[in-house]
């Protein structure tokens, strides 16, 4: 794993340097074109003070980006040769150079005779679009790698949409020399990660989110301890959470804290698919196309559940019989046949929260008044869970039409949200996001209407001691948090996934730690 270092002075680079190596980076990327007045000496001496410093002298590439490339600073294209020619003198294993600016005869002579004449550096030649895909991304890397045979291609694009990745992996997984291909931007993420999966030559990751040099670098401790990437090999399995927004899901905390802990050969990734149903059935097909990838399920949220049953529906998929009722599918499994199997573990994980929250048995939710307050995706699957387990339920909504609509579906009575105050009910049920981060002093249900009778679930788990939930425990009800329905239905997926039961507390913990932190 390689770390940008982009200091504005030496100090700063050093400082970087040693919180870099610290982290566990492999390879130090020393960014002069970050420096302030630039010159041969400065980073001859910078080089010779890193490599004399610990115990181990770090590997480095040193990099004088051209200011049309992404450069920091505005450097003459002579200096800047000049520079990268000084630190092969200095002993560096790398320089990074434009593909571009190779093509200028002198550059390359240049170029070429100063690593003729040093006994390990080699020359990294990049290309970058930072607008979008390269017109033709195999005949530059064929351009590039004829253009000096030595040399180590590196080819980086913007991804506009995780679709866009493809064709960095598709080169990677044609491609077996040494090369580094990935995307930048959030829709890119997924690239930066795989690239190890696909034997590329180096990932590059940032000290911290303030230091990163590229749209959508991970740090290295996001790389190392969230996405697992000393453990990433050729045959590492793939899931993931299909969504838009993405960035904010705890699933890949949750799953890949388990899957590290069962030490499966397993990796959970945020999959920002954008768009309506077409970006969403494109996304899937791209992956499971690419057997290679090893895609063996996804985790699917807003606003993609519909589209999930209609995909596998299509592809004559088989779908949970729950799930067609809901009309929604948060989980997609591929079958040893490659065919998709959709089920929905919302509804499951929520019942498994009740059921453990009220110490009740199944069978007594048969005839239970309950209220669910919203009537949105997450409502939809209680109805549906609740109703199968033959519960009597009314549903309060602000867009009372809405609720009328769920409840003719199910067979429940339904009344407006301004109801909510006389409700009467063993178990109360909030669907609605209000109490929601940040609005946290919000509430769906005023404190005088809550009972000691009453069991009050809240389906918001940030966070998951909610305005609701604090004064349902006043009024001693029996309480149960968001966060039990999350780690259950993650639980069940985990199970669907891999075949291994996840440990719970540890999801829990993960889920509580994480939310502190944000
Ligand atoms: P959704 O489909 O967008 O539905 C939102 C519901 O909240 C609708 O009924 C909406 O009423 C109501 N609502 C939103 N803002 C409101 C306001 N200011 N006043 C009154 N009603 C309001 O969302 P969803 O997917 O069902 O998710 C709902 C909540 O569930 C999320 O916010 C999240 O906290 C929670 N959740 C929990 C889990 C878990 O595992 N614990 C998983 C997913 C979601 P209208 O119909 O009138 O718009």
């Amino acid at each position: 794993m390689a770390v940008p270092i982009a200091a504005r002075t030496p100090d700063q680079a050093h400082q970087q340097a040693e919180a870099a190596q610290a982290a566990g980076a492999d390879l130090l990327e020393l960014r002069v074109d970050y420096l302030e007045g630039l010159s041969v000496e400065l980073v001859g001496t910078l080089v010779g003070k890193m490599r004399n410093a610990g115990e181990e002298p770090p590997r480095m590439i040193v990099t004088c980006r051209d200011k049309q490339q992404g450069g920091a600073l505005d450097y003459p294209a002579k200096l800047r040769v000049d520079v990268l020619i000084g630190a092969l003198k200095a002993g560096v294993e790398f320089i990074d150079f434009e593909y571009d600016n190779f093509r200028v005869i002198e550059n390359q002579e240049r170029i070429r005779l100063a690593l003729s004449q040093c006994s390990r550096g080699r020359l990294i030649l990049s290309a970058h679009n930072f607008e979008g895909k390269f017109e033709n991304i195999g005949k530059l890397f064929r351009n590039i790698s004829n253009a000096c045979p030595g040399a180590i291609p590196k080819l980086i694009y913007v991804a506009n949409h995780i679709n866009d990745c493809f064709e960095a992996l598709d080169l990677l997984h044609q491609t077996s020399a040494e090369r580094i291909v990935f995307c930048m931007g959030e829709a890119g993420l997924i690239s930066r990660i795989l690239a190890k999966k696909l034997g590329g030559f180096v990932t590059f990751a940032s000290i911290d989110e303030q230091n990163a040099t590229a749209p959508g670098q991970l740090t290295i401790k996001q790389l190392k301890t969230l996405y697992r990437c000393d453990a990433i090999v050729a045959d590492t399995e793939l899931f993931g959470v299909i969504a838009d927004p993405v960035a904010h899901s705890l699933s890949p905390a949750i799953h890949n804290a388990c899957f590290a802990e069962k030490g499966l050969n397993c990796l959970y990734l945020p999959l920002l698919v954008e768009g309506d149903r077409q970006g969403f059935e494109s996304f899937v097909s791209h992956a499971l196309l690419r057997k290679w990838l090893h895609f063996g399920g996804f985790s699917v949220t807003i606003p993609h559940k519909a589209n999930a049953l209609a995909y596998v529906r299509a592809r004559h998929g088989s779908v949970e019989p729950l799930a067609a009722r809901i009309g929604a599918a948060n989980t997609l499994l591929v079958g040893a046949d490659g065919k998709l199997i959709a089920s929905n573990t919302d509804y499951a994980g929520a019942l498994d929260a009740i059921i453990a929250g009220m110490r009740i048995s199944k069978a007594k939710l048969n005839g239970l008044a309950v209220a669910i307050v919203g009537a949105g995706g997450v409502a939809r699957a209680l109805v549906a869970g609740l109703s199968d387990a033959g519960a009597d339920i009314t549903i309060y909504n602000r867009t009372v039409e809405r609720a009328e609509k769920l409840a003719a579906e199910f067979g429940c009575a339904f009344a407006p949200l301004e109801d909510v105050p006389s409700v009467d009910a063993r178990l109360l049920i909030n669907c609605t996001s209000i109490g929601m981060h940040p609005n946290v002093e919000a509430t769906p249900v005023p404190a005088e209407s809550l009972k000691k009778t009453m069991a009050v679930f809240d389906t918001v788990y940030n966070p998951a001691k909610t305005l609701l939930l604090k004064e349902a425990k006043k009024k001693k009800a029996k309480t149960i948090d968001g966060i039990a329905m999350f780690v259950n239905q993650a639980m069940t997926q985990f199970k669907l996934f891999t075949g291994h039961d996840a440990n719970a507390e540890l999801m829990r913990n993960v889920v509580c730690d994480s939310l502190a932190q944000k």
